[in-house]
């Protein structure tokens, strides 16, 4: 993370205050879908290599710093593994991104034509779900979360004076 960089306490705030909406959303789906979600400790079928905005990159590094917890020492993922998994588990989970937090959950997506939803879910919690127990109510509405991540990007870039391009509005994590 570059030193100079502007984070406001409003973006940060507004970040800090998604992740805990998601928190309290990923509780709910906890109590609703108990009997589907296997998620435990030594599961890391979802740590894969994946981009996300700046913002959040820069949040958590600038928290791992502060908190005296050593980056990776590499920077890049493998192709296939987050390089914060350490031994099967997660060395940051405290501190994980957005999409870490809802992996696992029942989530629903705007399809392309935005006329209906997608689901997805993990094949390990919901390869057997009867897709009439799916509905709003009881899944995780992701499009209105990245909307808002969003948001706190570009408010976090202008505070930058940041112009990306769109191939640069995600970063790799
Ligand atoms: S940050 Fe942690 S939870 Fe997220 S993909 Fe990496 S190891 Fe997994």
């Amino acid at each position: 993370m570059n030193k100079n960089i502007n984070l406001s306490k409003v973006v940060l705030e507004d970040y800090l205050n998604l992740v805990k909406f998601v928190e309290q959303e990923t509780e709910r789906m906890q109590n609703l879908h108990t009997k589907h979600i296997t998620c435990k400790k030594g599961c890391s079928s979802c740590c894969l290599s994946f981009r996300i905005f700046s913002v959040e990159k820069d949040i958590i590094y600038k928290t791992l710093l502060e908190n005296d917890i050593a980056l990776p020492l590499h920077n890049e993922n493998t192709e296939t593994t987050c390089k914060y998994l350490v031994n099967g588990d997660c060395s940051i989970y405290q501190y994980r991104p957005i999409m870490c937090r809802t992996h696992g959950f029942p989530l629903l997506y705007l399809n392309e034509d935005e006329d209906a939803y997608e689901f997805s879910g993990c094949e390990l919690n919901f390869s057997t779900i009867d897709m009439s127990e799916v509905v709003i109510e009881n899944c995780i509405m992701m499009d209105d979360i990245n909307k808002k991540l969003f948001t706190i990007n570009e408010t976090y870039l202008a505070d930058n004076k940041i112009v990306p391009n769109e191939d640069e509005l995600l970063c790799n994590w």
